[in-house]
């Protein structure tokens, strides 16, 4: 992402004059910009938020409210699951590949069991239960899922298998109450909120220091003063469709954009303008639920050459990456009688037959290859083994009770949800780093605005605790910033 003749910048300079002031400005307040404004008033600092919605929440509110938390915390002990920061390090590290920031891992990982507390000390909720269905927040109110791949190969050889996925105390979508909790704390540090209130520029001083913020506000333009630093925290670019088709345009074929308005991208541009490098803009967390009905795993998934590609026990963002980036977006899943049910996000089926030959002949495949990857299967299968994918033998069963099915798991027909991973190259300590990795004095930035944990590879729930986390910290490094 480079800077354009439409950056939003403004030199001080042609700031007449400061309607407000404030030692930190930070800018938006969903999950992130929240954990920014309570640390940065907690180290002492006059707060000042500014949000273009009529109320604070943004995407971290309409969310699952999953977190993506481990090393043993107390909900993960007494459900029964031994973690450790180690194995939650060599998980990621594997899953959010490429290439992940090994420094943000690391702090991820090392923090998580204070931060879990520090999310407690605020009033959020957890219960010490273990619901057994794994993907996203479960619909009832226990407290932990497996949310990402850490039990299916090949991350059960790379790490212990833990899960992390914390769900705070509420039936179902928890980000309602995860956002309430957040922003009571925001009330009670003392930060002040200006609502309705949109960021369009950021002020540069001469030296390059970003020293305040243009606004928008009643249609008139404001100028706000940033003694020690801004915080950009404004979500991610999923909404902006000229950023997407320009940056990670395999994200525009899927038809379901996970987001609000306020995902268009402007904190990006903002922190572009000033200087900052832009990173992994071609990332997404792309999930393919094609399950639940859990059972549905016992199904096998195919190409547009009758090959399996994945073990269909991973997580469904790992599956949904794997059909959408490796196989063009041609998936279909292979069920029998026996345990086929509507995949709950309504996934429709392109085929049903009496045989396989059938399946094959009407879904167009190359003649005998989706009988050879079945009879493969179920040779295997029947003794317990997939020596291809090494799905888990819970979920091995020889495909034979006729008739038979492919649900339609293309990205033209099937629910593919998603959202940016890519933003602002920052360190753990929520700076903003130039292309030359220089610290860009008076920015910070953390959540969707950034490229966080995750440079692909997404586990559900890492979005809302990298956002929080690291929130927390680019509000204490902006606290702390030179006046
Ligand atoms: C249905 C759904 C379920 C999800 N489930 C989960 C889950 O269980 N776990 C998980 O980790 N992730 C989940 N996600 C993803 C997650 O919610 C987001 O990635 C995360 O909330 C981003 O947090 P954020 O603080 O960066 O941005 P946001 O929460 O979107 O906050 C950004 C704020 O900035 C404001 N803003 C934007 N531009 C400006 C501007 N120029 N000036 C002023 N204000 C501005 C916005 O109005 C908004 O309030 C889910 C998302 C959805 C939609």
């Amino acid at each position: 992402v480079a800077a354009g003749p439409s950056t939003p910048i403004r030199a001080l300079r042609d700031v007449a004059r400061w309607d407000a002031a404030a030692d930190v400005v930070v800018v938006g307040l969903g999950c992130a910009g929240a954990c920014a404004a309570i640390e940065a008033a907690r180290s002492g600092a006059e707060v000042l938020v500014l949000e273009r919605a009529g109320g604070g929440g943004g995407t971290s509110a309409l969310s699952g409210g999953l977190l993506y938390l481990g090393g043993g915390t107390p909900v993960q002990e007494g459900s029964g699951f031994e973690d450790s920061p180690e194995e939650m390090f060599k998980y990621l590290m594997a899953a959010c590949g490429p290439g992940p920031d090994e420094a943000k891992v690391r702090h991820f990982c090392q923090a998580s069991v204070a931060h879990f507390h520090w999310l407690v000390e605020l009033g959020l909720p957890f219960k010490g239960s273990f619901h057994p269905d794994s993907g996203g927040e479960p619909p009832t109110d226990d407290g932990l899922v497996y949310s990402g791949s850490e039990n299916a190969w090949p991350f059960d050889a790379i790490a212990r298998p833990a899960p992390r996925g914390h769900h705070p105390r509420t039936p179902g979508a928890a980000g309602g109450l995860l956002m309430r909790t957040l922003l009571a704390g925001v009330e009670a540090s003392g930060a002040r909120q200006r609502t309705g209130t949109r960021a369009t520029a950021l002020v540069l001083d001469p030296d390059g220091r970003v020293a305040g913020v243009v606004a928008r506000c009643d249609g008139e333009e404001r100028s706000v003063r940033a003694r020690r630093g801004v915080v950009l925290t404004t979500g991610g670019f999923i909404n902006a469709k000229a950023m997407v088709a320009r940056y990670a345009p395999q994200l525009l074929r899927c038809r379901y954009r996970v987001g609000s308005d306020g995902d268009d991208g402007s904190g990006i541009l903002l922190g572009v303008g000033a200087g900052a490098a832009a990173i992994r803009m071609e990332t997404g967390d792309i999930s393919l639920p094609f399950y639940p009905p859990h059972a549905l795993l016992h199904g096998l998934l195919v190409n547009r050459y009758g090959q399996r590609f994945v073990n269909e026990d991973a997580y469904f963002g790992r599956i949904g990456e794997f059909a959408l980036l490796r196989q063009d977006g041609a998936a279909w899943l292979l069920v029998d009688d026996s345990f086929y049910a509507p995949p709950r996000a309504g996934m429709p089926l392109a085929a049903t037959a009496d045989s396989i030959e059938e399946l094959e002949r009407e879904l167009g495949m190359p003649d005998g290859a989706l009988c050879s990857s079945v009879e493969l299967y179920n040779r295997h299968a029947e003794r317990g083994e997939d020596p291809l994918f090494h799905k888990k033998k819970r979920w091995l069963r020889p495909l034979r009770a006729a008739p038979f099915g492919a649900i339609d798991c293309t990205v033209e027909n099937a629910l593919y949800a998603v959202f940016t991973l890519g933003g602002l190259h920052t360190r753990p300590s929520g700076e903003v780093l130039s292309p030359e990795g220089r610290a860009i004095p008076g920015l910070f930035a953390a959540g969707r605005t950034t490229s966080g944990v995750a440079a692909q590879g997404y586990s559900s729930g890492i979005s809302l605790a990298d956002g929080t986390l690291f929130g927390r910290e680019a509000g204490r490094s902006a606290a702390r910033a030179p006046l």
